[in-house]
C-alpha cells in the first residue's frame, strides 16, 4: 500500500461512536483511535496507541487474519472492512518503536518456557508490571512458530526488531539453545513458572510409507532444500497453503495439494484462494492419501476419494481408490498438537499449547493473561 492509498484507507473509517473494531482484537487494540491519529497526521501518538498493547505489532499488522478486528469493522456491512491489520503494519513501519518503558523494578524473577509469541506477551506483560525475567528457548532464535511464516508475508527482521523491543533491556536474561525438561524444579529458583511452549509434535497420517513423507516444519525452515518437481501438500489450511506457494515460488514446478473436503471448507481466508490459484496451485479436494509407495526415486499414492455425508462430515467413497504417480515429495502441513505431559502439568500455561489459540494475536494474548494470573497472586 503506498502513501496515497494508506491515506484513502484511513479515510474509510467512519469513526464510529462505538468501536466495533477494537471488541475483534484478542489485546484491545483499538483501530478507531490510532486510525483518528493517524488521519490527524500524529502518527507517534497512533504507534503508540497500538504498542502500548501489542508489543508485535507490526508482526500482528502483517499476519493478522480477517477474522479479528477485521470482522467486525461496521464498515464490513457497508462495503468491505477498513484494512486495519494493513494500516496498523504501516503505522508501526513509519515510526520505529522507541525503548520499551519500563517501570521501577520489584525483586521478583518470573521464568518464561517459550520464546514464542505467547512467551513474548507473557514477558511484555511482567516487564510492565516491574518484574524480571528469565526466557528460555530450545532453539537458536526467539520467534516461535512465527518463524515458519514464509518471508514473502512476514520479512524476518520485522519479527527480529519486535523481538528485540522486548527483549532488549537489563530485566531479561534470554536462554537460547535452552530446552527445559524439568518444569518443577523451576519454580524452586524462579518466583514463578509461566509455560508457553506451543504445538511441537506435528500431526501424522498415520499410513503406509508415511516415512517417504516430510513434514511442513521441515520445508518451512529451508523451502529452497525441499524444492523439486513435482510435490504434493497433504492439508487444506494456512500452513499447507504456505508450503505449497512457498515451494512453487521457489521453484517447484507442479505443486498439488491434497484436501480432505471440499475448496470452499479449506481453512484459508477467501482472498488466499486467489493467491493460490495466481501461484498455479492445483487444488485436489474431496481426497484422502491412503499410502505411500517409494518407485526408485520417486513416490506414488494411493488415494481415496471423499464425499461429505448427512452430517457434514467427508467420508470415503468405497471402491473410488486411484493411483498418482510421480511426485519427488510429499509434504504433510496439517499443523500440530501439545503433548499431554506439557498440558497435563498444572502450572500456568499459555499461548497455542492450551488449545485456545492459533493465531500470533490470540497466542500474545494469552500470554499476557498468565502473566496477568500470575502478577494477581502476589497481590494475594
Ligand atoms: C506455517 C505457519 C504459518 C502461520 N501463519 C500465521 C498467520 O499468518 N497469522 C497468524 O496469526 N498466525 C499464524 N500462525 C500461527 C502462529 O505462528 C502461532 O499461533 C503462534 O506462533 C503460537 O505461539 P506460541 O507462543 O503459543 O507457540 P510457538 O510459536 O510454537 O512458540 C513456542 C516456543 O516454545 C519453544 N519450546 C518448546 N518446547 C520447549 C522446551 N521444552 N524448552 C524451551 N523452549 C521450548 C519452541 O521452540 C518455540 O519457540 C502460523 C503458524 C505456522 C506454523
Ligand atoms: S469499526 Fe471500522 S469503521 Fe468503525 S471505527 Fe472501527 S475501523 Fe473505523
Amino acid at each position: 500500500m503506498d502513501k496515497e492509498k494508506m491515506e484513502n484507507e484511513l479515510k474509510r473509517c467512519l469513526g464510529c461512536k462505538i468501536s466495533f473494531c477494537q471488541k475483534g482484537c484478542p489485546l484491545g487494540v483499538s483501530p478507531h483511535d490510532f486510525i483518528k491519529l493517524a488521519l490527524e497526521g500524529n502518527y507517534v501518538e497512533a504507534q503508540k496507541v497500538i504498542r502500548e498493547k501489542n508489543p508485535l505489532a507490526e508482526t500482528c499488522g502483517l499476519v493478522c487474519p480477517d477474522s479479528f478486528c477485521q470482522k467486525t469493522c461496521i464498515r464490513a456491512k457497508k462495503d468491505s472492512a477498513v484494512a486495519i491489520p494493513c494500516l496498523q503494519a504501516m503505522i508501526c513501519k513509519k515510526v520505529p518503536s522507541e525503548k520499551l518503558a519500563l517501570p521501577s523494578k520489584n525483586n521478583k524473577k518470573i521464568a518464561i518456557i517459550g520464546g514464542g509469541p505467547a512467551g513474548l506477551g507473557a514477558c511484555f506483560e511482567l516487564l510492565k508490571n516491574g518484574f524480571s525475567v528469565v526466557i528460555f528457548e530450545k532453539e537458536n532464535k526467539l520467534g516461535g512458530a512465527v518463524r515458519l511464516i514464509p518471508d514473502y508475508r512476514l520479512p524476518k527482521d520485522v519479527l527480529d526488531k519486535e523481538i528485540d523491543y522486548i527483549t532488549k533491556n537489563d530485566r531479561v536474561e534470554v536462554r537460547l539453545n535452552s530446552k527445559v525438561d524439568n518444569f518443577v524444579e523451576l519454580e524452586k529458583e524462579f518466583d514463578g513458572v509461566i509455560i508457553a511452549v506451543g504445538e511441537q509434535d506435528c500431526r501424522k497420517l498415520g499410513i503406509e510409507g508415511e516415512e517417504h513423507s516430510v513434514q511442513y516444519k521441515e520445508v518451512l525452515l529451508d523451502v529452497k532444500a525441499h524444492c523439486c518437481q513435482k510435490v504434493l501438500v497433504v492439508g487444506g489450511g494456512e500452513v499447507a497453503l504456505d508450503c505449497a506457494v512457498s515451494l512453487k515460488k521457489n521453484g517447484a514446478k507442479e505443486v498439488y495439494m491434497a484436501v480432505r473436503r471440499r475448496r470452499d471448507d479449506m481453512r484459508i481466508m477467501k482472498k488466499d484462494f486467489e493467491f493460490l490459484d495466481a501461484n498455479g496451485i492445483i487444488i485436489k479436494d474431496l481426497c484422502s492419501v491412503l499410502k505411500i509407495k517409494k518407485n526408485g526415486e520417486s513416490l506414488d499414492l494411493t488415494i481415496i476419494k471423499n464425499e461429505i455425508n448427512e452430517e457434514g462430515k467427508a467420508r470415503a467413497i468405497i471402491g473410488s481408490d486411484e493411483n498418482w504417480s510421480g511426485f519427488d515429495k510429499v509434504v504433510i502441513a496439517m499443523g500440530a498438537d501439545c503433548s499431554d505431559l506439557f498440558k497435563n502439568l498444572e502450572m500456568i500455561k499459555c499461548g497455542d499449547m492450551t488449545g485456545n489459540a492459533g493465531t500470533v494475536v490470540e497466542a500474545i494474548a494469552s500470554g499476557v493473561n498468565g502473566a496477568r494470573l500470575l502478577i494477581d497472586k502476589f497481590k494475594e
